[in-house]
């Protein structure tokens, strides 16, 4: 039987039901799915080391046989200990494996092994001793070739699949594969950044050859930083599908001819104006001109809108629904949080008030009746705009004729959510909105779909934020810095980690704290806490106090990160700050320095921070500029945990790292653009052929785009 990439794996010999129930959960069900398991380490397998000639703290490999069967010791609970003795034909090397018990039965006597390892003194017998290394049984009549004497593949074990038995199975697929032509690239890309074809690079990937023009310990560090050409095709074939497809959402809606009509006429234009309570910025005034011309364009708009904390993004989103609520259609803007749901409802009354416009809020709070009654004003066109979280897009809200949809501080929503908001209705125009400065790299991963607007300029008068590090000594220093503000006028924050004491963590207890503060350090002026388990109702009136300036001190948990505005606060105390990330610290500060005043940050550390952390916070206190600190934060954190993790709706690659390769990223970018322009627009139907696999590809990996 011939196998091809769309085989199913159970058809190579060795894979029965239950080997390819375990490749099934993780995703492989194709001869080609297998063969993309990458391997995550190669390691040198050509020369083994002799026994009798090894150094201590040098990786090696070594060839041996079990001279002694495993003696298994349990020194105590939790701790057993397996002793082996491997013996090559020059001497013999004692080995250890700690805590794992199951491994007495499968070293026997006699049997060959290979360790890899840094052989180490041990400290009781002084004797150089391998503590779990890496080992593959040799077993006999096998083809060896495949496991040593060779650049060794090394792959991540997938539950009972060790890297050895899939080191098996994957040559020989390929070996069963033979010389395929099939390629998932064009062509044309292939040859113009030289990239080895589909089958070549496969070769490549698992089973490379020294090359004879480079030294074998350049290659091998090549191929373990993942940048030998065949790797790197395999990253750009990801991350070119993956931007083909988002350019497709984003052209796909942006082909739809959108049915509403939108002006900007003088009386709309007057409008505008008179509910600006300030002069917008340049960078505003240019952003609004981009996204009114999206708005009056006959295309769907979906626009990113990114500027750091504090760049008065709210203001550009009120006037695009302001255009779009003048000219007869509805408005509806999201945000994470209700406290911030409510909050915007309380600003956009404030800006709006001269107007005649029916504005409503729709948040968990408000059921029953009350629901009722707003959503069928609604349905009904008579609420003009709504603001809620992102129950907006769960619940079947049904709109008269929505025009606008403005999503808030994105970062919390992910690509899946945002593909799933768009989808409704008649595709409104979409503006999403960010806080979070994203390193470009990432968010062409996460926003590839959105066209990109920056607010790259402050409102103007505003002071920098000082910020400082101070060590528990200085606390009584730091309150009376404190009663000096309020005494001024001024308000301020003060952020502790978590709600609760945890003995565990030492933390200190906001809610203690706050009780604290209030009768013993600050009995004059009031206190206020604010944490996740309030009642929305008390989270409402708690801020609408801390606005009102009834409330000088507002002790908070991590609730009042994103999108908070109260531009008298002026000075931010971070209890426990090396236990925060780089950008929610800069989130944290961006709720201070406001208005006119300035604003203090004062990070409180622990005498046993770590370096790290104390490195992080030096670059709190050099810079405040949001997308500089958003670099160094996904360096540090990797992708994942920055976006937040899973909610993130950052995709998860299998051979791209976006920092690692973000220019290849930005490279298949352009592919992927140039190349679905030029098939779309041209009469290429083999290409159009070509184009159409590739998006089917595209949605069984992703499975989120709807285009129309
Ligand atoms: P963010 O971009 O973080 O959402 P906001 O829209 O909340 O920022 O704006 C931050 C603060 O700056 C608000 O108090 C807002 O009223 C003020 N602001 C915004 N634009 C201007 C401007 N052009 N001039 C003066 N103040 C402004
Ligand atoms: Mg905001």
């Amino acid at each position: 039987m011939s196998v091809n990439f769309e085989t199913p794996v159970r058809h190579i010999k060795g894979v029965g039901p239950r080997r390819s129930e375990i490749f099934e959960k993780a995703g492989i069900r194709t001869v080609g799915d297998l063969v993309r398991y990458r391997p995550f380490r190669y390691e040198d397998r050509t020369n083994f080391q002799e026994i009798a000639r090894l150094r201590p703290e040098r990786e090696v490999v070594v060839r041996g046989t079990v001279r002694h069967p495993g003696r298994l010791l349990i020194r105590r609970k939790g701790l057993s200990i397996l002793e082996l003795v491997v013996a090559d034909s020059s001497g013999s090397v004692p080995v250890r494996f700690f805590n794992q018990p199951y491994l007495s039965k499968v070293f026997r006597k006699e049997q060959e092994v290979i360790l890899f390892g840094t052989p180490r003194y041990d400290s009781y017998s002084f004797a150089l001793t391998f503590q779990n290394p890496e080992f593959e049984l040799i077993v006999a009549g096998e083809d060896q070739v495949i496991h040593t004497g060779r650049i060794t593949p090394v792959y991540r074990r997938i539950d009972k699949l060790t890297t050895r038995i899939l080191r098996q199975l994957i040559h020989r697929s390929l070996e069963a594969l033979g010389v395929d032509e099939h390629d998932s690239l064009p062509r044309e890309i292939l040859s113009r950044w030289n990239f080895p074809s589909l089958f070549k690079a496969l070769r490549n990937l698992h089973f490379p050859e020294f090359p004879a023009d480079t030294s074998k310990e350049e290659f091998l560090k090549a191929l373990n930083e993942f940048s030998t050409p065949a790797q790197r095709r395999f990253v750009f074939e990801e991350f070119f599908l993956f931007q083909l497809g988002l350019y497709m959402a984003r052209r796909g809606r942006e082909l739809i001819p959108k049915r509403r009509k939108i002006v900007l006429s003088s009386s709309v234009r007057k409008r505008l104006k008179s509910i600006l309570p300030f002069h917008p910025t340049a960078a505003q005034k240019r952003v609004l001109k981009e996204i009114a011309g999206d708005l009056c364009g006959d295309r769907v708009m979906s626009r990113l809108l990114q500027g750091d904390v504090g760049s008065g993004k709210t203001i550009v989103a009120l006037q695009a629904m302001v255009i779009v609520i003048e000219n007869g259609f509805q408005a509806a803007l999201m945000a994470p949080t209700e406290l911030l749901v409510e909050q915007h409802f309380r600003n956009m009354q404030k800006y709006l008030r001269q107007t005649p416009y029916h504005l409503a809020s729709l948040s968990r709070r408000i059921k029953g009746e009350e629901r009722k009654r707003i959503l069928s004003q609604v349905k009904s066109g008579e609420v003009q705009l709504l603001v809620g979280t992102h129950a907006l897009i769960q619940e079947k809200v049904a709109f008269q004729d929505l025009g606008i949809v403005v999503v808030d501080e994105q970062h919390r929503f992910g690509v899946i959510q945002r593909s799933e908001l768009m989808k409704k209705g008649s595709l409104p125009d979409t503006l999403v909105m960010t806080a979070t400065p994203i390193p470009r790299s990432l968010a062409m991963t996460v926003y590839g779909d959105l066209r990109v607007s920056v607010l790259d300029e402050m409102p103007p008068g505003r002071k920098p934020v000082k910020t400082v590090v101070k060590m528990e000594t200085s606390r009584d220093e730091v309150y009376s810095v404190l009663r000096r503000q309020v005494k001024e006028g001024r308000q301020v924050y003060i952020v502790y980690p978590l709600i609760e004491e945890s003995a565990k963590l030492e933390l200190r207890s906001a809610v203690e704290m706050a009780e604290q503060l209030q009768t013993e350090v600050f009995e004059d002026v009031k206190v206020g806490l604010m944490h996740g388990r309030l009642q929305p109702a008390e989270k409402d009136e708690l801020m609408k106090q801390f606005v009102e300036g009834l409330v000088q001190i507002l002790v908070s948990t991590t609730v009042i990160e994103v999108g908070i505005d109260v531009p008298n606060a002026t000075v931010m105390v971070i209890e426990h700050a090396e236990r925060f990330g780089l950008s929610q610290l800069h989130q944290l500060r961006g709720r201070i320095g406001r208005g006119e005043h300035g604003g203090l940050c004062i990070l409180m550390v622990d005498k046993v921070a770590s370096r790290d952390a104390h490195e992080r916070l030096d670059i709190m206190k050099r810079t405040s500029d949001g997308f500089k600190i958003a670099e160094k934060d996904l360096e540090i954190r990797g992708p994942g945990e920055f976006l937040g993790t899973r909610q993130s709706g950052v995709p998860m690659f299998h051979f791209g790292d976006i920092v690692r390769d973000r220019e290849i990223l930005e490279l298949a970018r352009r592919e992927a653009e140039s190349f679905f322009d030029r098939v779309n627009s041209g009469d290429d139907e083999e290409q159009k052929a070509n184009l159409g696999c590739l998006i089917n590809e595209w949605r069984e990996q992703h499975g989120l785009i709807r285009v129309g």
